[in-house]
Order: C-alpha cells, then sequence, then structure tokens
C-alpha cells in the first residue's frame, strides 16, 4: 500500500513548500522508495495555462500536456520523475467535475455540497496516484506526497485540509502532516519570534489537523532552546522541529533535511525502520561543483516579464549546465517592451546589455508586446556572432528576424501579432497559425501541449549535440514555422534541422555558419534536471565560454 506525505503551510507564502516536498520526495527515493509529488492548487482556474505570469510565475507543461503550476518543475528537476496531469489539481477541475457529474445524474436525488461531495473528490484525487495498474500486484509509488497550496487560514484551502484530515483517520500511522512556518527576526528586539508559527499550528489544529513533523523557516539559526519552546507549545517531538535555514541555493535543501533526520523522522512516525543514512552521491557532486565555481558565465534573458519566476525553468536549466561547466551563472534579465523602458528608446543600452553578454537566450512569450526587442536582439547577436538560444517564441522570432534582415521580406511576420482586420494580403507569415488551431475558440487547455517526437536531420548541430536521430521534447504553442518559406531559408543560410516526423512541422532552426544559433519551437527547458542536465543548455553555454571572434 502506498504512504502519504502531506506538506502545508502557514503564516506567510512563499516559504518554499514546493522545494520541501521535492526535498522529501528526493531523500526518500535515495532510500530505494518509489515517489511521486502532486500539488493542489486552491485557486479556481482549471489549470494555470491562461494565468499572467506575473500573478503565477511560469507556467509548466508535463509530458502528457497538462499546463501546471511551476512547483512542478521543482518536483521533476530534484526527483527526475516525470509527472502527469494527475499530479496537478486545482479547485476548478475538482469542481468541475463534480458539477459533470451533478449534470449527469450521478448524484440523483441528492444535495451537492462541499462536504462530502469536493472533499470526496479530493480525496479521490490523491489516491488515484497510488491504483494499482492493470496486470501489476503493487501500487506504482511507495510514498505520495501531496504539496497543499496556499497559506493555512486562507478560506479557500479549507475543503483541502478537511479532505487530508479524514484521509488521516482513514490511513493511521500510513499518513503524516509536515508543516511548514516561518519564524521572524525582529531585529530591534534582536530576537527570534515563534508566536506566528504557534498561531499557525493551532489553526491547523482547529481544523482537527496535528502536524507530525514542523518544518520552521528562518533567516538565522534557530538553538536547541527555541526548537523545544515550539515542540512543546505544537505537540511536536523534538526531533520533528526541524529548521529550514536560507542557503546559497536551493538545491542545498535536501542535503540541510537529511542532516537533521527529516526522512528519518518520516519514516519513524510511520513505523518503518529507518537503517543508515543513505549517501547523496551524485548530488553531492553537483553541490561541490557548484561551492567550487569561481568564474560565471554571463547570459542574457531577453524577455518581457521582469520577474524572477516567469521564466523558472530556463534559469534553472541554464544554472545545471553552467554548475557542469565550473561556472556560476550570471543571469541579467534585458526588458524587450521598449515602452516600459524609457531608458532604452534609443536602443543603446539595450544593445549595451547584449554586448555585455556570454550568451543570449530569447524567451517564449503571447502577443506583440516586446516583440520589437526580441527582434533586435535576435538580429544583434546574429550578426555579433553571440551564442543565442530562441525557446518558442524565441524561435518564432528568429525566423522573423532572418526573413526580414537576410531575405529582405520586410513585413515577415507571425500571424500571432496581425488582428484580422489589420491583415494585408501581401504580409508574409513565416509563422503562421497551426492547421489544426484555426476552428478552435476556447482559450483553455487547448495550444499544441505536452510531447511530441522530432526528427534530426543528419550532420545538422543539434544532432549531435543529441548525439541521437529522434527526440522528444515538450511543446506549447499554437503557431509554427510556416514550410511554403522553408526552400528560401535554406537556400539563404537558416536550416529547420528538427522536424515532427507526423505533422511535418520545423521544430528547430539553426544558423551553421554561426557559433550556436539555434531555436526550437519545444521547451527543453522542462526537461533539464539537476542529474540529467539538458543538451542543448550544456552545449549553449560551452559554447557562450568559448572566446568570441566577430
Ligand atoms: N505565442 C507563440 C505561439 O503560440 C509562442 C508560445 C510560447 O512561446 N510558448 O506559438
Amino acid at each position: 500500500m502506498s504512504k502519504y506525505i502531506f506538506v502545508t503551510g502557514g503564516v506567510v507564502s512563499s516559504l518554499g513548500k514546493g522545494i520541501i516536498s521535492a526535498s522529501i520526495g528526493k531523500l526518500l527515493q535515495t532510500r530505494g522508495y518509489k515517489i511521486t509529488i502532486q500539488k493542489f492548487d486552491p485557486y479556481i482556474n482549471i489549470d494555470p495555462g491562461t494565468l499572467n505570469p506575473y500573478e503565477h510565475g511560469e507556467c509548466y507543461v508535463t509530458a502528457d500536456g497538462m499546463e501546471t503550476d511551476l512547483d512542478l518543475g521543482h518536483y521533476e528537476r530534484f526527483t527526475g520523475i516525470q509527472t502527469t496531469r494527475y499530479n496537478s489539481q486545482t479547485t476548478g477541475r475538482i469542481y468541475q467535475a463534480v458539477i459533470d457529474k451533478e449534470r449527469r445524474g450521478d448524484y440523483l436525488g441528492h444535495t451537492i455540497q462541499v462536504v462530502p461531495h469536493i472533499t470526496d473528490e479530493i480525496k479521490r484525487r490523491i489516491q488515484q496516484l497510488s491504483l494499482v495498474p492493470k496486470g501489476k500486484t503493487t501500487p506504482p509509488f511507495d510514498f505520495i506526497i501531496t504539496e497543499i497550496g496556499g497559506t493555512i487560514g486562507d478560506i479557500e484551502s479549507a475543503p483541502f485540509l478537511e479532505a487530508i484530515r479524514q484521509l488521516k483517520w482513514e490511513l493511521g500511522k500510513d499518513a503524516v502532516f509536515v508543516h511548514l512556518t516561518y519564524v521572524p527576526y525582529l531585529k530591534a528586539a534582536g530576537e527570534l519570534k515563534t508566536k506566528p508559527t504557534q498561531h499557525s499550528v493551532k489553526e491547523l489544529q482547529s481544523a482537527g489537523i496535528q502536524p507530525d513533523i514542523l518544518i520552521l523557516r528562518t533567516e538565522r539559526h534557530l538553538d536547541d532552546h527555541l526548537r523545544s519552546k515550539v515542540a512543546g507549545f505544537c505537540n511536536v517531538d523534538l526531533e520533528c522541529v526541524i529548521q529550514s535555514e536560507d542557503l546559497p541555493s536551493i538545491y542545498e535543501v535536501p542535503v540541510n533535511m537529511q542532516k537533521q533526520g527529516l526522512d528519518a523522522a518520516i519514516l519513524r512516525k510511520m513505523g518503518i525502520p529507518v537503517g543508515e543514512t543513505p549517501s547523496l552521491g551524485p548530488w553531492n557532486h553537483f553541490l561541490e561543483l557548484r561551492r567550487s565555481a569561481k568564474d560565471i558565465v554571463r547570459i542574457g534573458l531577453v524577455g518581457k516579464y521582469n520577474l524572477q519566476d516567469a521564466y523558472k525553468s530556463i534559469s534553472e536549466s541554464l544554472s545545471h549546465a553552467a554548475t557542469y561547466h565550473h561556472r556560476t551563472i550570471q543571469l541579467t534579465f534585458i526588458n524587450s517592451d521598449f515602452s516600459e523602458n524609457a531608458e532604452f528608446s534609443d536602443n543603446s543600452d539595450f544593445i549595451h546589455l547584449l554586448q555585455s553578454q556570454d550568451g543570449i537566450v530569447i524567451c517564449p512569450g503571447f502577443g506583440h508586446r516586446g516583440i520589437e526587442g526580441k527582434i533586435l536582439a535576435a538580429q544583434y547577436a546574429r550578426e555579433h556572432n553571440i551564442p543565442c538560444f530562441g525557446i518558442c517564441l524565441g524561435m518564432q522570432i528568429m525566423v522573423i528576424e532572418f526573413a526580414r534582415n537576410v531575405l529582405n521580406m520586410k513585413d515577415a511576420t507571425s500571424h500571432e501579432f496581425v488582428t484580422d482586420s489589420q491583415a494585408k494580403a501581401a504580409t508574409n507569415y513565416v509563422i503562421d497559425l497551426m492547421e489544426e488551431q484555426k476552428n478552435i475558440s476556447q482559450m483553455g487547455g487547448t495550444m499544441r501541449l505536452g510531447a511530441y517526437d522530432c526528427e534530426l536531420v543528419e550532420g545538422s548541430r543539434v544532432a549531435s549535440i543529441y548525439g541521437e536521430n529522434l527526440i522528444r521534447e515538450r511543446h506549447r504553442h499554437r503557431y509554427e514555422f510556416n514550410n511554403a518559406f522553408l526552400k528560401t531559408f535554406e537556400e539563404n543560410g537558416m536550416m529547420g534541422s528538427g522536424k515532427n516526423p507526423d505533422a511535418d512541422f520545423v521544430e528547430i532552426v539553426e544558423i551553421p555558419k554561426h557559433r550556436w544559433y539555434i531555436g526550437t519551437q519545444f521547451h527543453p527547458e522542462y526537461q533539464s534536471t539537476v542529474l540529467q542536465p539538458h543538451p542543448l543548455f550544456m552545449d549553449f553555454i560551452k559554447t557562450s565560454l568559448t572566446s568570441r571572434t566577430v
């Protein structure tokens, strides 16, 4: 039978529940257990696919094509597991399922209520991960880690708390509660304060949940006296009061948790023999490389969202690759939206920023805001032989720039940037709406999503980077390279070096004569993990470290 670990958070948001959940997964995995991690988000959207990154950070895409919370990216990067649509749930999806059942008549004669109907649906979605697959005798996972989004006390997370309270009642020792809180340091008083934690635990207890393990986020070290005070006030064993101090990197968290016995405490609570503490092996090697890196590699991220979380998977993938090249990544966000940046209006500061990078990434995105800045960046990188990586919209920008400035098609654009009423018959849509997208009117969940095959052209740069000819990468887009122009592009130096074998879509473009100029219609960043950095990011960083020859 699978065992369950529920992770909740209190006091404030952004404490790093996702990192803690991923770290628990990593530590149990290191002990030889099969794990999976899921996230419940309390908002009413069906998925974060239609949310602005300013509201919710990056949207992470699973191999099976679900648009999900960015924490799933942490789960995959830490543990190397592949999550699915069952690993990401929202209040919206749960209500939709219950309302669909009501319309179908599944509950004929009954009043549909939050308890038991919504809570039962939540429980079902937690437990469906432990269903024994057909033809097998054991569930696929030893441990299911469920992260409950939001902060204890929020009105919208109440049904989740009720559902996990009931599950604990049913499962007994096979379920444990881990609660993450914050211990602030008051400078004026020179003291660390535990009261917010006590209140948060009380709130949890009033929902019928007694945390088994408390993890205290803190900027300063907590001594044993303070930990025992928390233990005493919150009915938690002292060895189960663990601190999570600020660390130089999120990847240090599993090591810190293991040192304090978090995984051992979980096992003990469940009555599972603890045994020796296993070595984290290659994970420690990765951390060693990070700690000892003295030099930097400078990468410019050209995009329109000036927010750390908007390009999370890209910045983590770059950081993994830099680590394996003995470097620390120095990321500079370069805003492509000149309208927001008065100082860039004459372009010279923008160009100056581009110039000082070892490599440039043209980021994904939607809509026409910030497009001209991205085109300028692509042109600058192409003309100055600076390694340049275009991802999704970034690849489309590379194509548009090449059409305008090399093929002399001054009106070249993507259909995405031109409304029907503006469209002139003569416009060269080098990027066009996919045929399969033309009759779609709903916005949510309707893009080309998830993993698709891609055949690499023999002798191309990407084929040598991947070291194979058939790859599979994840997508999230509606527009595509327009094949009507492919011949002209190839005759003039930009080749289509990867194609989807079923639809004939160009999925990769590259300029073989350039030091490194590759655009991918897919998002390689969703598949880079700590222990398996992605070959494209590895090669991009490697080339960015070689000296520039213009
Ligand atoms: N907006 C572009 C499209 O829909 C690119 C999407 C992206 O960058 N994820 O095709």
